[in-house]
């Protein structure tokens, strides 16, 4: 789990840096728990088990909030066009209409009344701030 919260306008906005606004003009930033996700069974609501199969192997089971993504009209070894990794390595959260495809990497909003927004790493990096960082190994392929 991490923390974040907006940049200061200051901290992206050329011109808000040069104004340098007194501390009143502070924007309200709420502080956001997200939670990065880099395969199957990452997000703590994910309530994966582990499985055995008869042959003695074990899997984890399909994460409850980011699931596998499987489409039969993708090849699962196709690569990603945002993220360059093989498709079968992504996740898909389930939306109102339809959903959405989850990249290795993406942060996970924690969930509020079953609802899990998702932000590209890239974007989190720029526009917010780690109050709190997440210890985790850097995601494969990343
Ligand atoms: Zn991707």
């Amino acid at each position: 789990m991490a923390r974040i919260r907006l940049k200061l306008p200051a901290a992206t906005d050329p011109i808000m840096l040069n104004a340098q606004l007194p501390p009143e003009h502070e924007i309200e930033r709420p502080v956001l728990e997200v939670h990065q996700w880099c395969k199957n069974g990452d997000h703590p609501e994910d309530d994966t088990q582990e499985v055995c199969t008869p042959g003695g192997d074990t899997f984890l089971s399909e994460g409850k909030v980011v699931r596998y993504y499987r489409d039969p009209d993708v090849a699962g070894k196709s690569l990603c066009p945002k993220c360059n990794v093989k498709m079968h390595d992504h996740g898909w959260i389930d939306a109102s209409e339809g959903g959405h495809i989850v990249c290795p990497g993406d942060w996970i909003l924690k969930g509020v009344k079953g609802f899990f927004p998702f932000i590209d790493d890239q974007i989190i990096r720029v526009f917010y701030e780690f109050v709190e960082e997440e210890e985790h190994a850097p995601c494969a392929g990343s």
